[in-house]
């Protein structure tokens, strides 16, 4: 039997194993999926090998020791410097990065999107948009503070702080922050929400298993919006792709994965 586990802390929370062990046991494939609580994340290889795993996913805050654990980091995730997907192919560990894909696969219902306003400049916001920039979507980032915003200037993004920024019109508004994860908290002030959703088709949030303020005013306003949770079934489709190396259908893997979300 093969052997999966998600790395992280903390972990308790993770959907991970619900998600990977309904496929696992409704296509009858050998293998299960478990949860290991990670505090060092300079233990990640040694860790992973100990346990004799085949793969596993990695969440906050271990993805960039991934990145730097692997053997080989492949596609998408060599870009970003950021690994949540590992793969032991013949005892090297192999780095993927299933997060981006993941969302695009997620706003793929929206139809073609030409430009994304983009809230937050953390590691999330990161990966999207460096995934946006791949496929020619024009990118504005704006961000409480000034400091992240570097990143994507050099990426040749308009990126601003609250102050010194002027709605335009977009496709698609994606709150990339962590307010309203555990609070109440919206990602900008009320008035500057209002006119960015005012002026956006559609509107995602990067965090699931809740109606945030964000989305509570998406939703008064009358607004196409999702939360999270495909985003995770996204990445996590692509992640079990990877794990049974291609063996079961994909269709197959989606059905099972999202039926986990209704336990
Ligand atoms: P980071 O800690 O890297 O970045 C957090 C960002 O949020 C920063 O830009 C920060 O701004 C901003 N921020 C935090 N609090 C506030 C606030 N009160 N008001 C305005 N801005 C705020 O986080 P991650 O990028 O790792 O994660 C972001 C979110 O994405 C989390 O909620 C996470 O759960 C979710 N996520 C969901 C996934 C899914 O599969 N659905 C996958 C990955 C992440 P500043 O720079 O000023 O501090």
């Amino acid at each position: 039997m093969q052997i999966f586990s998600i790395f992280g802390d903390p972990v308790s929370h993770s959907r991970s194993p619900l998600m990977h062990n309904s496929v696992f046991k409704h296509l009858r494939y050998d293998a299960c999926y478990t949860r290991t609580h990670l505090l060092d994340g300079e233990k990640l290889k040694e860790t992973f090998f100990g346990l004799g795993l085949s793969g596993a996913n990695v969440t906050v805050p271990h993805k960039e020791a991934a990145f730097i654990a692997c053997d080989e980091v492949r596609g998408f995730a060599k870009k970003v410097g950021v690994v949540n997907t590992l793969v032991n192919e013949n005892g090297k560990l192999i780095g993927y990065n299933t997060d981006a894909d993941g969302f695009m696969y997620a706003i793929g219902e929206f139809g073609p999107i030409k430009s994304i306003l983009v809230l937050g400049a953390g590691g999330t916001a990161k990966a999207l948009v460096s995934r946006f920039l791949e496929d020619d979507i024009e990118v504005t980032v704006i961000n409480r503070s000034e400091a992240r915003l570097e990143y994507f200037k050099e990426l040749k993004c308009e990126a601003y702080t609250w102050d010194n920024f002027e709605v335009k019109e977009y496709d698609l508004l994606v709150n990339t922050t962590s307010a309203g994860l555990k609070d109440e908290n919206l990602p900008a002030p009320k008035e500057l929400i209002n006119k960015c959703l005012n002026n956006s088709n559609f509107v995602a949030d990067a965090i699931y298993g809740k109606l945030t303020p964000f989305l509570k005013l998406a939703k008064e306003m009358g607004k196409t919006y999702k939360d999270g949770a495909d985003m995770l079934l996204g990445q996590g489709v692509l992640a079990n792709e990877l794990f049974v190396n291609n063996q079961l259908k994909k269709e197959d893997i989606k059905k099972y994965m999202a039926k986990s979300f209704l336990l």
